[in-house]
């Protein structure tokens, strides 16, 4: 019975919407998160372990305790059912995304299963998304010679603004229009890279710098270029600090802005999370030496699967 047709289970009174209703239980003397627990109960499918209420939205969408717990039940359950609960969670986060694929960086900076138990059960990110009848926006593959390409020629233009710059074989500095990084003569190919440190890449997503952030992503988009934002760190390392310091917005509204921009700039901008330092370095010349063969593939799913 859905928990939608706000009918009293306690007397069997109907009404239509959940306000009246949830002001209607306190003649049974019962509060709100006991009354769904008692008529609605939800129950681990890790542990068959009740599941806590805390908000109606969060109680009605639970499935396990935590997201730690649902790794762990996607790590043993058989495959049949971790098939069928994937196709279910991944169905309504489509649906809220305008029935369009979600990106790899959407996904991890989101609480959803991880892509990787999508590949682990379906093969592939792909495979789960054509069978849930969805298109991705970045579906394109990895051209083959990302990672082998013969960059010992090519000349980087670093901005003169770079404080401490990555050190390449051959560089000039000079000023440059939209973000840090780009080729140079035969290898320019409207592809830009804006290089992130941990801390610039929450400042850039905050409150104070985000309009400013748009306005660069559509002045990208007016020179018909892409540009690609290097983050000097795994995205992992960044969800964990549950806030920063006071004035700093929490990491998930810095993630909400970042799955914003690429919602609303998916055509000029993608962000790209590296190991570290010297990982950010490599894949900033390798995205300018591919310049456009890389504009439609979803990096960071390449990357992290290599
Ligand atoms: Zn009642």
């Amino acid at each position: 019975m859905s928990y939608k047709n706000f009918n009293c289970l306690e007397c069997g009174e109907e009404f239509g919407e959940s306000k009246k209703l949830h002001m209607h239980l306190r003649s049974h003397k019962i509060i709100m998160g006991n009354y769904y627990v008692k008529h609605y109960p939800r129950k681990s499918l890790f542990d068959g372990e009740l599941i806590p209420f805390k908000t109606l939205e969060q109680y009605m969408g639970s499935y396990f305790f935590d997201d730690a717990e649902r790794d762990k039940w996607l790590e043993s359950a058989s495959t049949e059912r971790v098939q069928a609960f994937l196709l279910k969670t991944f169905k309504d986060a489509f649906n809220k995304n305008n029935n369009e694929a979600l990106t790899y960086n959407d996904i991890a900076s989101s609480r959803l299963p991880s892509v990787e138990s999508c590949i682990k059960t379906f093969s592939s990110y792909g495979l789960m998304c054509k069978q849930l009848g969805v298109k991705a926006t970045l579906s394109k593959r990895i051209p083959s010679d990302f990672w082998t390409a013969d960059l010992s020629k090519m000349t980087i233009m670093i901005d003169t603004r770079e404080q401490t710059p990555f050190v390449y074989r051959n560089s000039i500095s000079s000023k440059i229009d939209i973000g840090d990084y780009t080729a140079m003569g035969d290898d320019y190919d409207y592809t830009y890279v804006d290089r992130k440190a941990k801390g610039d890449f929450i400042s850039t997503l905050s409150k104070a710098n985000f309009e400013r952030f748009k306005k660069e992503m559509q002045r990208v988009r007016d020179l018909e270029s892409q540009i690609y934002v290097v983050v000097e760190a795994p995205i992992k390392e960044i969800k964990e600090r549950k806030s920063f310091n006071r004035k700093q917005a929490s990491v998930e509204h810095i993630f909400h802005n970042m799955r914003e921009i690429q919602r609303e700039f998916s055509d000029v901008c993608q962000f790209v999370f590296a190991d570290n330092v010297e990982h950010a370095r490599e894949i900033t010349a390798r995205i300018l030496k591919c310049g456009k063969n890389i504009w439609g593939v979803d990096l960071q799913y390449f990357i992290n699967n290599r």
